[in-house]
């Protein structure tokens, strides 16, 4: 028989991941802090709960796809949170994007309750998860991660086992480095040969028809001729990574100098209220910095 399902946070990523596990056939109830959300799985036989631990008790794992861990904090040890209704046998997995660091600290703290504990990030943004093709980046009881890969594969193509809890996080926070900078990277090309009297058509022709044409590029170089920033993955979210990841070199002694350069510039998009569309924003950032003509 299928676990019960319980999801928290129907953002972006979450409404799309939630919808999957639904038309997978797994019972679900989900919980969400702003009410209404939940309308865009009405068509989906889904329940929804009045408290992040209504939604744990009748669960037998618990899911949370979240902002990171000012959320995590609220939906677990805020009032009527999920963690009072932890117990052996039950699961709870992380899929939200948080830091090594917050997930080892997470997993001191559940033990009391006995529950299972998994972190299992996402790469890949609203359409996989719409296609249920994200890369899922689990790291736990390498059992328990192998037993609910069937639950897991329902949100993704591929569940990559990274190792102890905590790992998942880390192999985010490595892909994010380079996400972060290939979109920056290329906003900056644009940018650079804009000055130089080249169109952004031209310089999207040579990147992407040559040995860089990877899909992100193909993505990004196409919102980026469209000037269109519609949040897919939104720049605040891209900038809060970031900082994450400085804080976990910082506290293994990995230099990451472009790391650093790059909160700077993700940072100052936030500070220019551009927070929520999408990371390609990063080339308006980079717009706002041409001295004056
Ligand atoms: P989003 O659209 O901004 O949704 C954020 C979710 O977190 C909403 O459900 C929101 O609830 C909830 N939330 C925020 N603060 C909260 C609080 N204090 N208490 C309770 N709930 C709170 O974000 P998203 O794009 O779906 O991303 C979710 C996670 O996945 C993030 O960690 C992000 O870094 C990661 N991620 C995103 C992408 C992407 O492309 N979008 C890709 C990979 C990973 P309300 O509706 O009440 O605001």
């Amino acid at each position: 028989m299928k676990e019960k399902i319980g999801f928290m946070g129907l953002g972006i990523m979450g409404r799309a991941m939630a919808a999957n596990i639904a038309r997978a056939g797994y019972p679900l109830t989900v919980y969400n802090r702003t009410p209404g959300k939940w309308e865009a799985l009405e068509e989906l036989e889904v329940e929804t709960a009045p408290s992040p631990e209504a939604l744990a008790e009748k669960s037998d794992v618990v899911i949370a796809m979240v902002t990171g861990p000012e959320a995590l904090e609220q939906l677990l040890w805020g009032e009527k949170g999920a963690a009072r209704a932890f117990e052996p046998g039950k699961v709870f997995i992380n899929m939200s994007t948080v830091s090594p660091s917050y997930t080892k600290d997470l997993d001191r703290r559940l033990a009391s309750t006995g529950v299972i504990f998994l972190d299992a990030p996402v790469s890949g943004s609203k359409k996989p998860a719409g296609d249920g093709t994200l890369l899922i980046l689990a790291g736990g009881p390498e059992d328990s991660v192998e037993a609910l890969t069937p639950l897991l594969k329902t949100m993704g193509s591929q569940v990559i086992y990274c190792g102890r809890v905590g790992q998942g996080s880390m192999m985010k926070m490595a892909n994010n480095l380079l996400l972060t900078l290939m979109i920056e990277g290329l906003a900056e090309a644009l940018n650079f040969g804009r000055k130089g009297g080249l169109s952004d058509e031209a310089v999207l022709e040579v990147v992407l028809n040559g040995p860089l044409g990877c899909p992100i590029f193909q993505m990004k170089g196409r919102a980026f001729a469209e000037r269109s920033f519609d949040p897919n993955f939104p720049l605040k979210h891209a900038a809060k990574d970031l900082k994450f990841l400085v804080d976990t070199a910082y506290e293994l002694g990995a230099p990451v100098p472009v790391g650093h350069t790059l909160l700077h510039l993700y940072r100052a998009g936030v500070a220019r209220k551009w927070g929520d569309l999408d990371i390609g924003a990063i080339l308006k950032v980079l717009e706002h910095l041409n001295p004056a003509e």
